[in-house]
């Protein structure tokens, strides 16, 4: 799913996407500047490796992700406590993004239940 990010506005702009059975829902909502506000829930069950014996397990996720999309470079003023993902083509890959967060979350350690 594909979004214009000058068609966000100040009024939320819902999006619902699945990568296999994990659920990225939430809204865009223009802020300020070039910035806009995505804010969503990862909620499903993820096939990963446990970091101790190797196993792979299932961690089921509820994760809430909160930053800023910029519509061009964002130029930092230090006046936003989130971070800024910029886009250079003035759209954004809901997907892709559920992607990035799936890969950012493998890449955290993690130990399966016979493990803790
Ligand atoms: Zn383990």
């Amino acid at each position: 799913m594909k979004v214009m990010l000058r068609k966000v506005t100040s009024t939320p702009l819902d999006f619902e996407v699945k990568f296999n059975e994990i659920t990225f829902k939430g809204y865009l909502e223009y802020y300020k500047g070039k910035l806009i506000l995505l804010k969503a829930n990862i909620v499903g069950p993820l096939v990963t490796e446990c970091d101790i014996c190797a196993d792979e397990f299932i961690m089921k996720l509820d994760e809430n992700v909160e930053f800023f999309i910029s519509d061009g470079i964002y130029e930092d003023d230090n006046s936003i406590s989130l971070d800024v993902v910029e886009s250079l083509d003035g759209n954004i890959d809901i997907d892709e993004l559920l992607n990035s967060e799936i890969e950012l979350i493998k890449s955290d350690y993690h130990s399966c239940e016979s493990c803790k």
